[in-house]
């Protein structure tokens, strides 16, 4: 029943960057009278005008849904991520027409697109515990509804904690969670993604083949898709600071979990070493990852159409500037 009310979910890919670029691999056609050195040079001009990716960060919400919209334009964001409720909080009051009107002025007026959203740090759909799940898979919906109800593109969530019951059973209790959550959102525009995990205590989502086995038993997987985070990543393990390595992470995604799944990329550099399944944020080159990290994604053709958000510390450099729009222009100068 679940899958038949599934849709695609077109708006997340329809969502045109801010260079008016289309998603994908750009197809050059061109008519039977031109020449080979024109279609090389239309080929060459296209090349040339490759789209950046979308960059953005994760702005507070407090005070309406505008004032995220009015600072992501401040820092420099082309796109934006926001909380669709309070996050340390299980309950919220509801949403009204009011702050939906609020959110849908804020995006248009600014202009920042795609909105994703990230689900509260509370839930935990790979819990043990019955009630907790419950409470859980009830949370998620009610910020699916918001979410459907503004017009975010992708509700991200961390897949949770397996606490001691062990991964396998703590991918399946996920995996049977999100069902449920599709279930009582029949038809929803909004995708679920799953952000991989730095591996932190019993964290589940910390190898690619954990985010695909989830993927794999839920029944409407059409609706999801993942979220990277570079310093998940590489807590977890994963590294990509030499091109080489790079590479060959980039390939292990593809075939674990298919590159096209990617729909969103947080960008952050990491306080802690390489596997050290401990998740702190830095900023941007100044942590372990360092700058060489972020080159590659930044320049990866094969993500140039997927929203790259920072999550950085907030707070104003030694000259009052914002410390977001410090980052984003940080990660800008990386494209070559
Ligand atoms: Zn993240
Ligand atoms: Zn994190």
């Amino acid at each position: 029943m679940a899958s038949a009310q599934v849709k695609a979910s077109p708006h997340f890919f329809d969502v045109t960057p801010t260079t008016g670029w289309p998603a994908g691999p750009v197809a050059v056609t061109y008519c039977g009278d031109t020449t080979y050195e024109q279609a090389a040079a239309n080929a060459q001009e296209v090349e040339m005008t490759m789209p950046t990716p979308a960059f953005g960060a994760h702005r507070s919400i407090a005070g309406g849904f505008e004032h995220a919209f009015t600072a992501g334009v401040g820092v420099g964001c082309d796109c934006l991520q926001i909380f669709v409720k309070n996050q340390r909080q299980w309950r919220a009051p509801q949403l009204c027409d009011r702050h939906v009107a609020a959110y849908k002025a804020g995006a248009r007026q600014t202009g920042l697109t795609p909105v994703l959203a990230h689900a509260s740090y509370l839930l935990n759909l790979a819990s043990p515990d019955t009630a907790t799940r419950r409470k859980s898979v009830h949370a998620m919906v009610d910020e699916l509804e918001r979410c459907e109800a503004l017009g975010v593109s992708a509700l991200i969530f961390h897949p949770g904690a397996h606490l001691g019951s062990g991964i396998k059973s703590g991918i399946k209790r996920v995996a049977r969670s999100l069902d449920q959550v599709h279930e009582r959102c029949p038809g929803y525009r909004t995708l679920i993604l799953l952000e991989t995990t730095a591996g932190q205590g019993t964290a589940v989502g910390h190898r690619f083949e954990q985010l695909a086995a989830i993927i794999d038993h839920v029944s409407a997987s059409g609706r999801l898709g993942v979220c990277l985070d570079t310093c998940h990543l590489f807590a977890a393990g994963y590294d990509f600071r030499k091109p080489e390595d790079y590479a060959a992470m980039v390939d292990e995604l593809g075939s674990v979990i298919g590159l096209s799944n990617v729909k969103c990329i947080h960008l952050n550099d990491s306080k802690r070493l390489l596997g050290s399944r401990v998740d702190r944020h830095e900023h941007i080159g100044k942590g372990k990852i360092g700058k060489r990290g972020f080159v590659h994604f930044v320049n990866d053709k094969r993500f140039a159409h997927v929203p790259m958000i920072i999550e950085t510390p907030k707070g104003k450099d030694g000259r009052g500037t914002d410390l977001d729009k410090v980052n984003l222009k940080r990660l800008r100068a990386l494209i070559r």
